[in-house]
């Protein structure tokens, strides 16, 4: 793909994964734009970007706000003329099991999982219908297609986001615009440290993730980006995590085994 001349916008874009997608593109020539709630990491960004010499402006956006997105695509159509690629990547982790999370837990990660990128979708649509083309990643998670252990809440809102983005691509072809689901399997960034245990026994050092199994974002973005390069539906990185996804496939009952005992495990251990 061809970013010179792109205009891009990147909800979340001013940590992990969305920083990661942010460089890559302003690197390759495009403008960027960082939607984002945390405004120092944001400009952080945004500086290295300038270094760099290409173009990008910080918006001070919340995703779970209507107005907030409204707002941020009418600000770039206006300032730019366009928005070739819309990527609605910020997200939030709560951790825990079904019985310990509250309805203000569901309400928070859906507000922001899910209705972030429905506002996101629902916004920048018809300007890419007007302009006869565009593409809107969504991210969503390797939770978005298989079962992730002890986050349900968080399995719900990005199995959504696939559901969204699924049913729109089809529908949004005969406009030239093109809609894929970003999948990425655990990857090392903030969101982790970020994230709210609300089950008690997930705070245990032994109960911790050992984060540095993982990749971190800048390992993936390349991979993430050929994807969105050549119009997959469904992009799955790192590459390798994509095996806990035929494996599910292949036998959804040995997941959920798989995970029981996982929680066995942890639970089974001393406070
Ligand atoms: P991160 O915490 O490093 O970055 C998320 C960004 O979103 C941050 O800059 C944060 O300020 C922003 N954000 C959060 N809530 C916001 C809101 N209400 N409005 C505006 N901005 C907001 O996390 P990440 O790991 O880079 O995650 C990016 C996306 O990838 C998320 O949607 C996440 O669910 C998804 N994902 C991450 C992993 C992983 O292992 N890191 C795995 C699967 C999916």
């Amino acid at each position: 793909m061809n970013y010179q001349d792109k205009v891009a916008v990147v909800t979340g874009g001013a940590s992990g994964i969305g920083r990661e997608i942010c460089l890559y593109m302003a690197q390759k020539g495009a403008t960027v734009i960082i939607a984002d709630n945390d405004l120092d990491r944001a400009w952080g960004v945004a500086e290295e970007i300038v270094e760099m010499g290409s173009i990008c402006e910080v918006e001070d956006v919340d995703v779970s706000i209507r107005e907030d997105v409204e707002r941020l695509v009418w600000t770039v159509k206006e300032g730019f003329g366009k928005i070739d690629l819309m990527i609605n990547n910020a997200g939030i982790g709560i951790d825990g099991e079904f019985r310990d999370m509250s309805l203000d837990h569901w309400k928070r990660i859906l507000d922001i999982n899910l209705w972030g990128v429905i506002y996101g979708t629902y916004y920048v649509y018809p300007l890419m219908i007007e302009q006869g083309f565009g593409q809107i990643v969504n991210v969503s998670s390797l939770a978005g297609l298989m079962p992730g252990g002890l986050m349900t809440g968080y399995t719900a809102s990005k199995h959504a986001v696939v559901g969204l983005t699924l049913g729109l691509r089809a529908e949004a072809e005969q406009y030239g615009i093109k809609v894929n689901a970003l999948c990425p399997g655990f990857i090392e960034t903030p969101l982790h440290d970020k994230t709210p245990k609300v089950s008690g026994y997930l705070n245990l050092a032994e109960n911790q993730r050992d984060k540095t199994k993982y990749p971190t974002a800048d390992k993936c973005v390349r991979q993430m980006m050929r994807g969105i390069e050549k119009d997959r539906a469904i992009i799955v990185s790192p590459l390798r995590q994509k095996i806990y996804w035929w494996l599910y496939r292949l036998n959804p009952g040995l997941v959920t085994y798989g995970w029981r005992k996982v929680i066995e495990t942890m639970k089974s251990r001393p406070d």
